[in-house]
């Protein structure tokens, strides 16, 4: 038995983790970064400012978020701060973001230093006006810090200062510094910089003895490093892994055979897609030269799967279809997707199953995603064990 995994976003990841649990090495193949990694932290299951009852989280999605090890998925929502200066409910979190749900009634500090990209006064003030801080009468202060040790910390990108405090005595300096502030706070809320490898914000909680934690995260920030991170250790235990690039999967005598570059072609009994949509170029629009001045979605790689927009198969895999943004609105990049049947298999390959953002109409999120490759994992198994 042979199954590939192709992304290494949540999605993947969570179908391979899903597979070694059932005694199946994946080989995984994955290249670039996809939306895994320009994601905020926070782990939702639906768009959150549509959020409404808690969901439960199924048992095989619990153990792969602590196999992981980065990400919070316990009994109570947490509740996070933007780094836009929101404050929003969320079904799980990267660890190191604070949950505010556990400083409601007390004082938390906003860190206040000169980085060109905070405004520690201002992102305060924002909280503190948050209908959720008015309601727990939560208080939202912000707090001088000297945490930057040199001038050129101010614009240093979010990621290269986030994993500068990964570092034993630039660790140390933060810690000095947040300590001379001499303020008092319930709990610390940082920008998203504490640490890409080392659980800084553990760590920090740990010494000052009251939680802290960070803001969300802006795309391409320290979660989605840090999530990088955690996917490469776990995958490293579990799967196969190769950084290459796929080319074609085609169907042959109930086999996959698998094009990748640079590399060999491979057989395999099953396929777990975990491409990505439009984000992580899984799914590319392009100007169609058929239909003049058209634009039109297509795989970004040749497999026997067909693209949908809003229910619809737009158009067999080499041809493009005319999207008219004016009538579909930009919802249509986030909706499109390969189109799959009821058994989570892209209509027309039985065996290759679609997770994640490459499956059209499903929501966008986190642990959809992880949820979708789970169970894409479990019926490539079903599949296989059937055919073999
Ligand atoms: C800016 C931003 C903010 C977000 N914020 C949140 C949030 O607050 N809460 C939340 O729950 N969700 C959020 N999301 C959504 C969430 O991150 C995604 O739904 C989820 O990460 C999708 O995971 P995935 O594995 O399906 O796809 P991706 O992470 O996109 O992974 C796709 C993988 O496929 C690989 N790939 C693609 N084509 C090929 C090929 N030809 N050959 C080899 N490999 C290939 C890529 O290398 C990549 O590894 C956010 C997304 C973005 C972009």
């Amino acid at each position: 038995m042979s199954i590939a995994v192709i992304g290494g976003g949540i999605a993947g990841v969570a179908a391979a983790h899903e597979l070694a649990r059932s005694g199946e090495r994946a080989t995984v193949f994955h290249q670039h970064a996809g939306a895994s990694a320009l994601y905020s932290g926070a782990l939702d299951f639906e768009v959150w400012d549509r959020v409404s009852a808690l969901s439960v989280v199924d048992p095989a999605l619990a153990e792969f978020s602590s196999a992981l090890g980065i990400w919070e998925l316990g009994s109570a929502a947490p509740r996070v701060a933007t780094f836009e200066g929101n404050v929003r409910p969320a079904r799980g979190r990267d660890r190191a973001l604070l949950d505010l749900e556990r400083c409601a009634g007390k004082r938390v500090a906003v860190i206040d230093l000169d980085r060109d990209d905070w405004d520690g006064p201002l992102l305060a003030k924002s909280f503190a006006g948050s209908a959720w801080a008015v309601d727990t009468h939560t208080k939202f202060e912000a707090v001088r810090v000297r945490g930057l040790q040199h001038n050129f910390e101010r614009r240093t990108s979010v990621y290269d200062f986030a994993a500068a405090h990964d570092l034993p005595e630039r660790f140390a300096f933060l810690l000095a510094a947040l300590r001379a502030s001499n303020a008092a706070p319930d709990a610390w809320l940082c920008g998203p910089w504490l640490g890409v490898e080392r659980a800084v914000a553990a760590e920090l909680s740990a010494s000052l003895g009251v939680p802290v934690g960070e803001t969300t995260s802006a795309p391409g920030g320290a979660a989605g490093a840090r999530f990088e991170s955690a996917r490469d250790r776990l995958l490293s235990r579990v799967a196969a892994v190769e950084r290459a690039r796929v080319l074609r999967i085609t169907a042959n005598a109930g086999a996959f055979r698998v094009e990748v570059e640079p590399g060999d072609a491979r057989d395999f009994s099953a396929v777990v897609l975990a491409t990505g949509g439009v984000t992580a170029g899984g799914v590319a629009l392009e100007r169609s030269f058929e239909r003049r001045g058209g634009a039109g979605f297509r795989l970004s790689f040749a497999a026997p799967v067909a693209i949908e927009l809003g229910g619809e198969v737009t158009e067999g895999v080499s041809s493009l279809s005319s999207i008219d943004f004016v009538e579909r609105g930009l919802g249509a990049l986030l909706e499109v997707g390969v189109a799959v049947g009821e058994d989570g298999a892209a209509r027309g390959a039985p065996g290759l199953f679609v997770a994640g953002d490459a499956r059209a109409g499903r929501p966008r999120t986190a642990l959809v995603a992880a949820q979708a490759g789970l169970s894409a994992a479990q019926r490539a198994l079903a599949h296989v064990r059937r055919t073999e």
